[in-house]
């Protein structure tokens, strides 16, 4: 898998250790060229620029927006620093405008080149691929600071600190402390050489949520107490009631929508018989080849004349199908 994978390739430095001095976050905070992300209700200020074709870039807001900014914002996130030369560095932070009713979010967006918020999830396919990751990551941070506003221990409220990289309570006894989390999630591309008498085939499934007609890869989170290779085995069973083994890691892709990190794998079925947990899935079967050439594109809305579609192609899911379509296009 040599592609890059959308959500993928951030190049900042994190700068892990220096993050932990305040005076290093503080001078960041407030000075002039560093680079505000802001996030509203889980949506990214999004521009669309024209050059030939529409392209969907980030708005970073810097200066005195980014200072109007900070008094609004509950929670800033330092990401991290990009390096311009020996001496200058860049720093980019994620600031957190929920609490700002529609009116006041929209004033910002005004203020911002045309920038409007919108879910990132509408148009991460098209950005670039290393923007579309930052805004993901804010995301994802943003979000692991909303859901830990209270300590999971004692219950006491949590404060931020290194910059965002940290949340601890205020329990005098035994301050505890928590750190961003990432949950983790196998999704699979399962294949089998003939399971139908039509050569070969690979297991997708579609649950009732979903957008109409799309068929996806198999996926579902691991499980305290097991292996990458045992949660895919037991939610390709669980789900589907088929077995697999060789079980072989493609590639991954952070998904912080909320908050998962997928972990592609291939399997090889043993079995070829389909019963699926209705509970989880709403249906799951074979295609081939030739059936997924016949596939529409991921849209939303309703599918035309009962249309099939494949997953995103921002997806690490729609990555597995195509791979495996390459392979056995190759022999
Ligand atoms: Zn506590």
């Amino acid at each position: 898998m040599a592609k890059t994978l959308h959500y993928t390739g951030i190049t900042l430095d994190r700068a892990a250790t220096r993050r932990r001095d305040e005076a290093w976050v503080d001078a960041h905070l407030n000075h002039a060229a560093t680079r505000f992300i802001p996030l509203w209700q889980g949506r990214s200020l999004i521009c669309m620029t024209e050059t030939g074709d529409t392209v969907p870039e980030p708005v970073f807001l810097t200066g005195a927006a980014a200072q109007a900014l900070i008094v609004e914002a509950g929670t800033t996130v330092i990401l991290g620093v990009e390096h311009e030369g020996l001496e200058n560095e860049i720093a980019y932070v994620a600031a957190d405008i929920s609490t700002l009713d529609e009116q006041a979010a929209g004033e910002i967006s005004a203020r911002a080149d045309a920038g409007e918020f919108m879910d990132l999830r509408r148009v991460g396919a098209v950005m670039a691929g290393d923007m579309g990751a930052l805004l993901a990551y804010a995301r994802g941070m943003i979000h692991w600071h909303q859901r830990h506003r209270f300590c999971g221990v004692c219950g006491k409220p949590t404060q931020s600190r290194d910059g965002g990289y940290m949340r601890v309570c205020s329990d005098e006894d035994t301050p505890h402390t928590h750190f961003p989390r990432t949950d983790p999630a196998v999704i699979m591309l399962v294949a089998h050489a003939n399971p139908e008498g039509q050569g070969p085939a690979c297991l997708l499934g579609r649950q009732k949520k979903w957008v109409e007609g799309m068929y996806s890869t198999l996926a579902g989170f691991v499980d305290p107490g097991e292996t990458l290779e045992e949660a895919v085995a037991r939610e390709v069973e669980e789900e589907s009631a088929i077995r697999v083994t060789d079980v072989r890691y493609q590639a991954s892709q952070p998904w912080p929508f909320p908050s998962s990190l997928m972990l592609g794998f291939r399997a090889r079925a043993t079995t070829t018989e389909i019963d699926i947990d209705p509970r989880e899935i709403e249906d799951a079967r074979w295609f081939t080849p030739e059936e997924l050439k016949n596939f529409g594109e991921w849209a939303n809305g309703p599918a035309v004349n009962g249309e099939m579609r494949l997953p995103r192609r921002d997806s690490i899911a729609r990555r597995l199908i195509d791979d495996w379509l390459e392979d056995v296009a190759g022999g």
